[in-house]
């Protein structure tokens, strides 16, 4: 004010006149230029904006305008400033910008048994540690607490999308509608007792109706069938799981060709292999996310090919149970779809998509005995564009582009450890971890900025954790005195 007023006082009026109307004039101009700019929700920068739409890997201070759920426009930080305008700007300095990754096979609550069994034998570790703990826990809590802390877990590391196959789905997609994740929910059918049901009929229904009442209801939540594996369900069972999927348009997710002794026992009952008895039965030409695959035939990865069939790969898990490598070049090689999960947290042990991915890109050169396979860019197009793609998503998530869904993260790249970037996409598979995602945004809503979770409490979610695990674990010491 003093300024202006030591400014405006040696001219006369006439003079003082024509400056006001000249400031008057700078202030409309600027105003009509705003005006004529689109007003959206939020635009979200990047030094670098990793789009995964298959042209340039990325673009050099890179903008995505954000309208509702949508994304509206994607380009240079000039190109999104000089259109759009928006109250809600969300700094992109040392950040890269990509799209959200995706879990293509977990079953979030287990990761209440993170840890509680380690280095055994699948059917030790299975029949001694898990049922029974699966059986004396499993309850809605037990999975509101236990998918919380999986929520918690992803949306820190960067996960925007995961698909789920686990005992209650209705409090799954409770959960997963109130955190904000994208999730296809699938709900478990199995020719045994499961918790809170007796065998296939009462669980298969149950799957039915969960189908029928949550499709359409949710945009950020799918429901789908789960039958177990082909070795734990009747084929006229998977025949009725086929006809459901149709008649409701919903996804199918199941174990396949997952350990040695399911191709013995496929071989053994029907004289065939599980992809082949599962093709029969029509399963191939539904939308069928198959986890782990690890073990199909040269034929039956050419059957799979160009369908609507995702294998997911999940190396942790496989190496941790000994169940083997998955032959991910030669799918890749032929057109398979291939996604990336984590499976549960009881035989991972954690949900980090970013260890799966570096993982991947190391296993294979091994299996391989060639370093070239799987570059960078195909482990990362596996955690998302390709994984999206793999579970039936690829039209809406997955990478950055006018009309997907508006689900990106951020990473920091200011620290140490991922200097200097010669190359963002090596980075982002050979350097980066979880704990340098600093926002994470699914449809449009933030769900953690500054690396601060905004729909889940931190301190809730970590003391209901450790009240389940000890109950746990004293079970589990009360089983060992009196076998
Ligand atoms: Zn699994």
């Amino acid at each position: 004010m003093k300024r202006l007023t030591t400014y405006f006082l040696p001219l006369n009026l006439k003079q003082c006149s024509i400056l006001i109307s000249i400031l008057l004039g700078l202030c409309l101009a600027n105003t009509s230029v705003a005006a004529s700019k689109i007003k959206v929700d939020s635009i979200i920068y990047g030094d670098y904006l990793v789009t995964m739409t298959g042209s340039e890997p990325y673009i050099e201070n890179g903008a995505v305008a954000v309208q509702g759920k949508d994304i509206l426009a994607v380009g240079t930080q000039q190109e999104i400033d000089s259109a759009y305008r928006s109250k809600n700007r969300i700094s992109g300095k040392q950040r890269i910008l990509m799209p959200g990754l995706v879990n293509g096979h977990t079953h979030s609550s287990m990761t209440l048994f993170r840890g509680m069994a380690d280095d055994l034998k699948l059917m030790d570790w299975l029949t001694n540690y898990i049922f029974p703990m699966e059986g004396q826990f499993v309850t809605p809590e037990f999975i509101r607490v236990g998918t919380e802390l999986a929520c918690y877990e992803m949306i820190k590391g960067g996960t925007t999308t995961f698909v789920d196959m686990y005992f209650y789905p209705n409090t799954i997609a409770d959960v997963v509608e109130r955190c904000g994740l994208r999730a296809v929910i699938a709900s478990p059918s199995i020719d045994f007792p499961s918790p809170g049901f007796k065998g296939w009929d009462d669980s298969f229904a149950a799957a039915e109706k969960f189908v029928d009442e949550r499709r359409g209801k949710h945009e950020r939540v799918t429901p789908a069938f789960a039958p177990h594996a082909p070795y734990t369900v009747a084929p006229e069972h998977l025949a009725q799981v086929v006809a459901s999927a149709k008649a409701f348009d919903a996804p199918i997710s199941m174990h396949v060709a997952e350990a040695p002794s399911e191709i013995e026992i496929i071989k053994e009952r029907y004289n065939t292999s599980p992809v082949k008895h599962i093709a029969k039965l029509g399963m191939l030409d539904e939308t069928l996310i198959a986890a782990h695959m690890v073990h199909p035939t040269v034929e039956e990865i050419q059957m799979m090919a160009g369908k609507t069939v995702g294998a997911i790969h999940n190396p942790t898990s496989n190496l941790k149970l000994a169940a083997g490598i998955s032959p991910v070049v030669a799918m890749l090689e032929a057109g398979v779809l291939v996604g990336l999960g984590t499976d549960g947290a009881a035989s991972n042990n954690d949900l980090d998509l970013w260890e799966e991915m570096r993982l991947a890109a190391l296993l294979h050169k091994n299996r391989e005995s060639d370093p070239t396979v799987i570059p960078a860019m195909t482990a990362l197009t596996m955690a998302t564009r390709g994984g999206a793609a793999a579970i039936g998503l690829g039209e809406q998530i997955g990478q950055l582009k006018p009309g997907m869904r508006a689900d990106m993260i951020q990473l920091d790249i200011g620290r140490p450890s991922l200097s200097p970037l010669y190359n963002v996409i090596s980075h982002l598979v050979y350097a980066v971890d979880s704990s340098d995602v600093v926002s994470t945004m699914v449809s449009g809503q933030l769900l953690m900025k500054d690396r601060k979770v905004l729909t889940l409490d931190h301190d809730q979610v970590k003391k209901a954790a450790d009240q389940k695990g000890k109950e746990i674990a004293a079970a589990l010491s009360r089983r060992q005195q009196n076998p």
